[in-house]
């Protein structure tokens, strides 16, 4: 069994590509529900809905998010209730909200109602959330708490982020499976994700951590940093704001202790001696995922580097 600690849409590329390089029956996503939230009355998960329209081959191509070719004529319709409209969630993407709304009202648990749409996409692959019982990524800026999507969409990512916290990740415990996934696994895989908002919060679940200090899996991680640049998103500026080196190197110290092995960029082949100095051993390779084919022979890497290490 392969594991992949999941955000969206940085993950999901991996994802697409790992589906292809090895059986997708063998490979459990922890998927991040940490950027879960509640608009328009619909509990959305944008992380899990984006890894499973993904692999759905159903994901729209040019945003990494939502469904191809999906209309937004619910949301600009809402606005006439005083609903806002920053939050862009399409039609067809509301159908999803609702089924998922209506059955964790009836209180099927969550990582139940994740089984559920996977299988109704047609997936092979399991997904699990990281817990069933909601936790919400917050961050703080010059003028204090944010929530996440608020960060996100509404403020695109123009504030200073000067902390960030899980709430309810005290009293949350794993998804079933998750801490049974990360033990028997032959390799757990931090996908190339946001190391604070979407590989954080599933660290921040009790018990996820000390599971992946202890597994007798090799751990690997993609850096999401190529060249002290994102692909996408404030990952860059988060290690800035929060003290951490804009590099694979600031990557792989705040996850130092949690991996043996990191994949960095060939734009990137310098800074191999300082990452293997932390104990972690460096692949090189071109983890720019522009093509299906690129997916896969990063995944495909990825799992033979980390098998090479067991
Ligand atoms: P989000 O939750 O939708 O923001 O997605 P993730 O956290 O999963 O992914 C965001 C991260 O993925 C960003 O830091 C990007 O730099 C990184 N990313 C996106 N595409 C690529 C890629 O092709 N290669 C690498 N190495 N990183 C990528």
């Amino acid at each position: 069994m392969i594991t992949v600690f999941s955000g969206g849409v940085g993950a999901s590329r991996f994802l697409q590509g790992l589906v292809h390089a090895v059986d997708p029956a063998t490979v459990t996503v922890i998927s991040n529900t940490g950027d879960d939230v509640e608009m328009f009355g619909l509990h959305v998960s944008p992380d899990t809905d984006i890894v499973i329209y993904a692999l759905a081959g159903a994901v729209n191509p040019e945003t990494g998010w939502g469904l191809a070719g999906d209309t937004f004529a619910v949301v600009d319709q809402l606005q006439r209730f005083g609903y806002p409209r920053w939050f862009n969630l399409g039609d067809r993407d509301l159908a999803m909200a609702m089924h998922r709304t209506r059955l964790l009202r009836e209180g099927v648990p969550m990582h139940e109602v994740v089984a559920g749409l996977a299988r109704d996409w047609g997936l092979a692959c399991r997904i699990l959330p990281m817990a069933n019982e909601p936790v919400r990524t917050k961050v703080f800026g010059p003028a204090g708490e944010i929530d996440f999507q608020e960060y996100m969409v509404r403020l695109r990512t123009e504030v200073e982020v000067r902390s960030i916290a899980f709430e309810g990740a005290d009293t949350a415990q794993p998804a079933p499976g998750v801490i049974e996934a990360i033990r028997d696994s032959e390799c757990v895989i931090l996908a190339p994700s946001n190391p604070f908002v979407s590989i954080g919060p599933v660290l921040a679940v009790p018990g996820v951590r000390a599971a992946l200090e202890r597994t007798r899996a090799v751990r690997a991680a993609i850096s999401p940093i190529i060249a002290g640049q994102v692909v996408k998103g404030p990952a860059a500026k988060m290690l800035q704001s929060l003290g951490h080196e804009v590099s694979a190197v600031g990557v792989a110290r705040v996850y130092r202790g949690l991996i043996d092995l990191m994949v960095i960029d060939e734009q990137d082949r310098a800074l191999v001696p300082q990452i293997e100095a932390l104990g972690i051993r460096c692949y090189v390779t071109d983890t720019m995922m522009t093509s299906l084919e690129r997916k896969t022979d990063l995944a495909a890497e990825v799992v033979r580097e980390a098998r090479r290490g067991r």
